[in-house]
């Protein structure tokens, strides 16, 4: 029989679905949760969106799924985050936390006695992952990336093969190898051996429904695979491509940017990737692929700063 869940002193019971806003550690933020507990045991899947705000489309799927899934079928535990960077939100900042300008997805495991991002993630740490089985953190782009949909999955030891598993299992067209070890999913794959995954769909601080739509069959498919909730129809899926090693392009000053690029584009190594210019379109500096690989996502946009990584391909092998 399932038993419920515990988290930062309060009680989820069995066959019951609550929502609430957490306040880490008294911080004065409304962190809104969905806790499902199913009638009958089995593992804890956590889902979080907006750890990046203006990454909308995770929120969205959350906020149907909340509703939709019922305990009575449900084994297991789910705990939605609809929004961790809720500050942000609020701010219409499109990723960073605004008080700290912590990245959630490379401030892990934070602390306690930070600053508001910091608190956020060390609350993570001690007071969620400990009841969590597996992780799958929803994204988009970030803001004008034009992007394929895709998950990242941990390059770490104890926990690659169930997430790449579970990866496999998904509507996702790229499965791409990641060594984070700070972000939210990447902490908790590499110090706690919580196997997870960041799950990419969509771009431009919009939503969209079809991105929506794609969100709410992955966490349905990762239900299914984890055998906690059954599939109610069936849902397409598409030919995927692994890849253990990927590259990403980071700028090394500023311009204006031309990409000759896009996505799903097979590139040779020394194809042009895109120049940067001035204004006047005079060129500052060529880009060029340094491995043969396939665009899976770039900056659409215009403007590029110095430390921007703009584009990011998988190699092939
Ligand atoms: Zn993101």
């Amino acid at each position: 029989m399932n038993t419920g869940i515990m988290i930062d002193g309060v009680a989820f019971d069995r066959n019951d679905r609550k929502q609430v806003l957490f306040h880490p550690y008294g911080l004065p933020v409304d962190l809104p949760v969905t806790v499902i507990c199913g009638k009958n045991p089995g593992m804890t899947l956590m889902v979080s969106a907006q750890i990046h705000s203006g990454e909308y489309n995770g929120s969205g799927a959350l906020m149907r799924l909340a509703k939709e899934i019922d305990p009575d079928k449900l084994s297991g535990n789910l705990i939605l985050f609809h929004c961790v960077n809720v500050t942000g939100f609020w701010q219409r900042k499109r990723r960073y936390v605004p008080e700290d300008m912590a990245n959630l997805n490379a401030n892990f495991p934070g602390n306690e006695n930070g600053t508001l991002g910091n608190i956020l993630a060390a609350w993570f740490v001690k007071e969620v992952f400990p009841h969590v089985d597996f992780i799958a953190d929803l994204h988009n782009g970030k803001d004008n990336d034009i992007l394929e949909p895709c998950v990242f999955f941990p390059r770490a030891e104890k926990v690659t093969d169930v997430a790449l598993a579970a990866a496999k299992c998904l509507n996702t067209k790229y499965l791409i190898a990641s060594s984070n070890a700070i972000g939210l999913y990447g902490y908790a794959a590499t110090h706690m051996n919580i196997p997870g995954m960041i799950i990419e769909r969509g771009y431009g601080c919009i939503q969209r429904e079809e991105w929506i739509q794609g969100h709410m069959d992955s966490v349905r498919l990762l239900m299914d695979h984890f055998g906690m909730y059954p599939l109610e129809k069936e849902i397409e899926k598409c030919e995927q491509v692994i890849y253990p090693r990927s590259a990403y392009v980071t700028f090394d000053r500023r311009g204006v940017w031309n990409p000759a690029i896009k996505v799903n584009q097979k590139v040779k190594k020394g194809d042009l990737l895109g120049t940067i210019t001035d204004f006047f379109g005079n060129e500052i500096k060529k880009y060029f692929a340094e491995y043969d690989g396939t665009i899976i996502y770039y900056i659409a946009g215009m403007c590029i700063l110095e430390g921007d990584e703009a584009i990011a391909y998988g190699i092939d092998e």
